[in-house]
């Protein structure tokens, strides 16, 4: 089978979210089982028989107070259990959805990661390095994102929380994990073995990667991770989830046929389910 791990039911920022509410009010909502199903019809249109709803904890209030960044309060006004209640009762109408979310890795917010999760029943947990010191990397409208950190600087200290946070145990799936090439600056040459390294260590913690179609719709033209970065996690014993990050129905199970071509290439002959957050394995295969 083939799954989605990891999407939106609204886009990031106050004007695309408002420009894009007509239609999610006309289902109820962006709540609403119809809305959902939405993402589910996309889904089985592309040959993908179970997705998770993954939304960013940044949608929340519970979270609000975990970052001093303009874009992160703006964001954070929902109320998480209404979500979680929303895709619970969407799933109990019959829709193959689990509930999840994406959960932003903030080292010196351990422990409320861990509060806010306990008692929650996520099926998945995505971790996500999003923000270095306090900004987004993934922020297409910050001018001066590429000043802040000199590209080295930028992988060696996103790649030391990409660690961090796979061996916090908090976390199920490490989301698009080399997302710092989203705008092109792509790691040195001279530090692939910092790769390696990363590799290696989440590889000990037994958590997974996604294999993400998103990076295909981003400037930087290809899958999180590319495809030889996906073979190493595979030799080193990673299991794989399968993803596209879609902020709208439309892009459920995006470019789905890249993603899983990218797969077998690399050698992955299954990917990872999730129920309660314990992971089994399924045949990579189209339905
Ligand atoms: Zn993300
Ligand atoms: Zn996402």
């Amino acid at each position: 089978m083939l799954t989605d791990y990891h999407m939106h039911l609204q886009p990031d920022g106050v004007g695309p979210r408002a420009a894009a509410a007509p239609r999610w009010d006309a289902d109820g909502g962006h709540l609403s089982a119809g809305w959902i199903g939405r993402y589910v019809a996309r889904a089985r249109s592309r040959g993908v028989g179970e997705i998770a709803v993954t939304e960013h904890v940044y949608r929340f209030a519970a979270a609000r107070d975990w970052l001093a960044n303009d874009f992160w309060r703006q964001e954070s006004t929902e109320d998480v259990d209404a979500y979680v209640d929303a895709v619970t009762a969407a799933r109990a109408s019959g829709l193959p959805v689990l509930v999840g979310i994406e959960m932003d890795w903030l080292a010196d917010r351990r422990d409320e990661i861990g509060a806010f999760l306990d008692g929650r029943p996520f099926d998945v947990v995505l971790g996500s390095v999003h923000f270095l010191d306090g900004h987004a990397i993934d922020d297409p409208t910050d001018p001066d994102r590429d000043r802040r950190l000199p590209v080295a600087e930028l992988w060696s200290r996103y790649l030391e929380e990409l660690v961090a946070a796979a061996r916090s145990g908090l976390y199920d799936v490490m989301s698009h994990p080399d997302l710092p090439k989203v705008f092109g600056r792509r790691i040195p040459p001279d530090m692939d073995n910092l790769l390696d390294d990363a590799v290696a260590a989440i590889a000990e913690t037994g958590v997974a990667v996604e294999c993400s179609s998103a990076g295909l719709r981003k400037p930087v033209g290809e899958l999180y991770p590319e495809p030889s970065l996906l073979a190493r996690f595979r030799r080193a014993g990673v299991p794989v989830t399968l993803s596209s990050d879609a902020h709208s129905p439309e892009d459920v199970a995006r470019d789905y046929p890249t993603a899983v071509a990218a797969l077998r290439g690399a050698g992955y002959e299954t990917i990872t389910r999730f129920a309660g957050r314990e992971p089994s394995q399924v045949e990579l295969r189209w339905a």
